[in-house]
């Protein structure tokens, strides 16, 4: 599964925090829509969710002047998870 994200054009009143609030919300609508065995919109919200997750990320990165090195820190997160036994390593 191969999952790019836009980035949005951060709108005023768009805080670190309201985003945290944003992602609650998506996730009451993901935890409704996974009770009601509605998986369209389980996947709908779930994209609600990641995407207000990489929106929170632009937050922060621009209050860093977009020089936050998310490469790295992609990597970090992919070594965690391998070191996890959560992937498997390309040879
Ligand atoms: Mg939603």
């Amino acid at each position: 599964m191969d999952i790019k994200l836009p980035d949005l054009t951060i709108q005023p009143g768009w805080t670190a925090e309201s985003q945290i609030v944003k992602c609650q919300e998506e996730l009451d609508e993901i935890r409704e829509a996974v009770v009601n065995h509605d998986d369209v919109n389980a996947i709908r919200e779930t994209l609600d969710l990641i995407q207000t997750g990489h929106t929170l990320l632009k937050i922060i990165d621009n209050s860093y002047d977009g020089k936050i090195n998310m490469t790295r820190f992609l990597l970090e997160h992919r070594n965690k998870l391998i070191r996890k036994g959560y992937m498997e390593v390309d040879a």
